[in-house]
């Protein structure tokens, strides 16, 4: 084979190549199947990564948390007379 690969492989993509590309579930972002980008679940010993990135679980967090004061505040109203 002539000429080979002779493409350069940016360093930010050497991950990619190491550990692979994983899809979030929810953004369906393509980003690198590690712990900097999803949430490591350690269950019975084992490491997996969630199927959500980082940036997902976040925002589900501060969504859940907005959530749950709105339902505080509601419930605070029902009380009152
Ligand atoms: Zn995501």
């Amino acid at each position: 084979m002539v000429g080979g690969v002779d493409e350069v492989i940016a360093p930010e993509h050497y991950e990619y190549l190491l550990f692979g590309t994983k899809l979030c579930a929810t953004c369906g972002t393509p980003l690198p199947a590690n712990s900097d980008f999803f949430v490591v679940d350690k269950w019975r010993g084992r490491c997996a990564l969630k199927s959500e990135c980082r940036a997902c679980k976040a925002q589900k967090s501060k969504a859940g948390y907005l959530r749950r004061k709105d339902q505080e505040r509601e419930s605070r109203a029902d009380k009152e007379p």
